[in-house]
């Protein structure tokens, strides 16, 4: 492995973990390797160089779109900016999400786009302008679009990116019905769809919680069963971090520690998430918190004991020289790649279970279908049909209540009445995705005595592509 393709853990992203996660999950296949090597490969990479005048000055922007797989199309994922973006991270993400929506039954395949610049320091009218540049160059050499590949916000963008994205498509193809598809992520008011921005931490939530309401995997690793009171560390605020912790603090869970960039910050009894939100917009930081202790570095917020440990910041956080003091009972990926491969033997000798990326926070992409399903429909969750719900739940009340001979309170009819608006679709067509998923890859686990869900989520993710690929009729 070159010097330069390593990270500070001396680990290459893309080549080592995902390739030996890949390997470890084919030894169940028996398939031609040629198929195998095929879902592996990374199939398009499109590396651009574009000038973009900053304060009067030219610079060189340098940027990614990566499609790693095309047996589905179109081709999803998000787009990062960071100044620590290169080509083989930006091909390691794109893999994953090849096998993310595979998983889930999303029909997409896996890319990644990634700009290196960094946000926090750069103008957000400058953002602008790279942004709409990039979105230039991707039409350009016909690398968007709702039929070829519709990005979606990553580490550093969100919906105002994505305005500006579709913004840039639409006034560069006028006349497209569907242009609203050519990306997702966007705001409401642009096309997008209600629940898409807690998505990705709302089914971490959701997975997580369903793998704790099982009471053999519970008592496996000493713990009872269910949310509440449970010790949580959460490190990353951002959009994923953030929603992820507030779901888990409305269940009652005790986030003990919450860490960022600057430092973490920790209370054995549980730290008041709204309290530290609040807190971090009016001083810029999470640390000074009243009701924590300051811890300066940062990850050693990954090795304070805990029951659930989420790192839901960058890749390979936890890696061969820390993983041997990591001290929770369960980690959820709610991160790409947070764990190296080498870790991950490390961590599973220590007995902690590891509920995968690929599955874990897939509810974003799930959530993105949805809303480019909504845009291709024309038309909003909930609007066809709400209202004949209501008036179908109205007289079968009425019904009942003529039979019983009972009258059924104004507050009670209420709840009853209510037909399904945008948001309880999405959430409940969500919360069902990742339920669903998450037993049939426990059950293939089981059914072929797997160590890990990784291995498992893995070789769920080759089968379906393998079946699509045999059903596209490419391989004899
Ligand atoms: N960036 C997110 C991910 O890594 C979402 C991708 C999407 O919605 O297309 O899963």
């Amino acid at each position: 492995m070159s010097k330069k393709n390593q990270n500070n853990t001396g680990c290459n992203f893309f080549n080592y973990s995902i390739e030996k996660n890949f390997n470890k999950a084919a030894k169940f296949i028996s398939v031609d390797n040629g198929i195998l090597d095929q879902i592996k490969e990374c199939n398009s990479v499109y590396r651009m160089h574009f000038p973009v005048k900053i304060d009067k000055k030219i610079k060189i922007i340098k940027a990614y779109r990566v499609q790693h797989s095309h047996h589905k199309l179109p081709c999803k994922g998000g787009i990062r900016y960071s100044s620590k973006v290169n080509q083989d991270e930006i091909i390691a993400l794109a893999a994953l999400m090849t096998y993310k929506c595979a998983i889930m039954d999303v029909p997409f395949g896996g890319a990644k786009g990634g700009i290196k610049i960094d946000p926090q320091s750069t103008s957000k009218e400058n953002i602008e302008k790279i942004t709409r540049r990039y979105t230039y160059e991707l039409i350009k050499k016909n690398f968007i679009g709702p039929g070829i590949d519709v990005p979606a916000p990553d580490y550093g963008t969100g919906e105002k990116e994505m305005s500006w994205i579709l913004d840039t498509f639409t006034s560069l193809r006028p006349g497209d019905i569907n242009a609203l598809a050519c990306v997702t992520g966007k705001p409401i008011s642009q096309g997008g769809v209600r629940g898409r921005k807690e998505a990705t931490g709302l089914g971490v939530f959701y997975g997580i919680k369903e793998f704790c309401s099982i009471k053999e995997e519970m008592s496996s690793i000493g713990l009872d069963v269910g949310i509440s009171g449970k010790r949580i560390i959460i490190q990353g605020l951002g959009n994923v971090g953030y929603h992820t912790a507030n779901f888990f603090y409305k269940s009652d869970a005790k986030i003990i520690a919450l860490a960022e960039r600057e430092g973490a910050i920790y209370n054995k009894n549980g730290l008041n998430v709204s309290k530290v939100i609040s807190h971090l917009k009016n001083t810029g930081s999470i640390l000074n918190f009243p009701d924590a202790v300051n811890i300066e570095k940062t990850e050693k917020a990954l090795e304070i004991e805990c029951d659930i440990l989420i790192p839901a910041a960058l890749e390979n956080v936890i890696h061969k020289y820390n993983a041997h003091k990591i001290n929770a009972k369960i980690i959820g990926e709610a991160a790409n790649g947070p764990i190296t491969h080498e870790a991950d033997s490390i961590l599973e000798k220590k007995g902690i279970v590891i509920i995968p990326d690929i599955y874990l926070n897939a509810g974003g992409v799930t959530v993105s279908y949805f809303e480019w399903l909504k845009n291709l429909s024309h038309v909003r969750y909930g609007r066809v049909e709400k209202k004949f719900s209501e008036n179908m739940n109205g007289e079968l009340l009425n019904i009942i209540e003529t039979i019983c001979k009972k009258t059924i309170s104004e507050k009670e009819k209420k709840i009853i009445l209510r037909g399904a608006n945008e948001i309880d679709l999405v959430r409940s067509g969500l919360e069902d995705t990742m339920v669903s998923c998450f037993h049939k890859i426990r059950n293939l686990k089981k059914s072929l005595n797997i160590q890990n869900f990784r291995t498992t989520s893995f070789l769920l993710a080759i089968n379906k592509i393998i079946d699509s690929y045999e059903k596209l009729g490419i391989f004899p």
